[in-house]
């Protein structure tokens, strides 16, 4: 080795040696040795965060202004990762759930000296309790932007994955009056996107809203009924009527109990019909083959990005559909979210723009499609003046 050593250096090669490591590593390295606070441990912290509604968000049977949220980060070896756990109400996480986990989640992570065995610490991480994804998606979230910082590369390009193959991105109109309805289907169209409805509720006000929308656009639209058709000839009837509206795709149209009767729908469905509230995680997409056309993957549902990235592999060997939906969720969860954009048919990533006091940037909504930014991780930037308080707080 000295031998060798010596050799290169009397050849002048050893500079020209080390102009060929990669500016990733460089880059890291220097992160690494510009904080006097190394550490070989991964370090968790939250930040319990409220996000506040731009509009009261309505659906089927609940309005709210806010959603609980607690922000995570990893530290290791000077390098930081940001994560998030979003925990609408009807998902049975709280605020003070997620911090409960967090803290059995600290001691596991500190035991790993190395963040790079994601699929090995989530496995950990997931034993920890049966429950609590959004608090698993919080760590699993923060590792992921941990890593790519590390390596100096977002997960797409790890991944492999082409953004040019990112969809056209979904806008949510609620529930609302006419007057609103037609406003917001206008914005939304103006700038390119498909426009998501909500229906599910009488046959009246269901095709009330999508005629109301077809006012003022004829844009695509994309239709979740969350489970609300209880009928399988009633929904068929449905379907055949939105397919003459342009709509493309209908996301859980009967209660997810009902798995034969959504089999019977979707053979008939001239549509195809994504499974949400019936799948949740990884072993939920084999039981959904033959029955759904495809799966909503959610990063709050499934405990991250490293079981996304399962559940996407699998539903691909089953020729089966995928779409990436989300929470209201920060920009952190959504720049998640939009690494996966590319192998997805639809995405519907819209919980940032929803929220008044988002406190991170990354991905963008370039033309109706979201762009996963080029950054390392997630390609996280910090807003002006956004001050959180991180800590392993009691
Ligand atoms: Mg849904």
């Amino acid at each position: 080795m000295t031998d060798r050593r010596t050799f290169l250096k009397s050849a002048g090669l050893l500079t020209a040696a080390a102009t060929l490591i990669s500016p990733s590593k460089i880059f890291a390295k220097a992160i690494r040795n510009s904080n006097s606070a190394n550490s070989k441990e991964l370090i968790l912290e939250w930040c319990p965060f409220e996000a506040k509604m731009k509009h009261v968000f309505t659906i089927a049977n609940s309005s709210r202004t806010t959603t609980p949220i607690v922000l995570t980060r990893i530290s290791y070896d000077g390098c930081v990762g940001y994560g998030e756990a979003a925990m609408p109400p009807y998902l049975g996480e709280t605020t003070n759930s997620a911090i409960d986990f967090l803290k059995k989640a600290r001691p596991v992570l500190k035991k790993f000296n190395s963040p790079f065995m994601i699929g090995e610490i989530m496995e950990e991480i997931d034993a920890i309790t049966t429950n609590n994804c959004a608090a698993k998606a919080s760590v699993d979230i923060a590792l992921h932007d941990l890593v790519g910082k590390i390596i100096g590369q977002p997960w797409w390009k790890i991944w492999g994955f082409n953004p040019d193959k990112c969809p056209y991105n979904s806008f949510t109109v609620g529930l609302d009056t006419k007057e609103v309805v037609r406003e917001k289907a206008k914005e939304a169209a103006a700038e390119g996107h498909l426009i998501k409805v909500k229906l599910g509720r009488t046959e009246e006000q269901d095709k009330m809203m999508i005629t109301t929308i077809r006012e003022v656009t004829d844009t695509t639209i994309c239709i979740d009924a969350n489970q609300g058709w209880k009928d399988k000839h009633y929904a068929l009837d449905m379907i055949n009527w939105l397919k003459t509206q342009n709509v493309n795709m209908i996301e859980q149209p009967m209660p997810k109990t009902m798995l034969e009767e959504t089999g019977w729908l979707t053979e008939r469905s001239p549509l195809p019909i994504m499974a949400d509230e019936a799948c949740q995680r990884l072993t939920d997409v084999k039981k959904l083959h033959g029955y759904y056309t495809g799966i909503n993957i959610k990063l709050m549902k499934c405990t991250g990005l490293h079981e996304a990235r399962e559940m996407i592999s699998l539903a691909e060997a089953l020729h089966m559909k995928i779409m990436v939906g989300c929470m209201t969720e920060t920009s952190v969860a959504i720049a998640a979210g939009a690494q996966i954009a590319p192998k997805c048919e639809w995405t519907d990533l819209d919980g940032n723009w929803l929220i008044a006091n988002d406190c991170f940037t990354s991905s963008k909504v370039i033309d109706g499609r979201i762009q996963p930014a080029d950054a390392p991780g997630l390609g996280l930037k910090m807003n002006k003046g956004v001050n959180l308080k991180y800590a392993a707080q009691e």
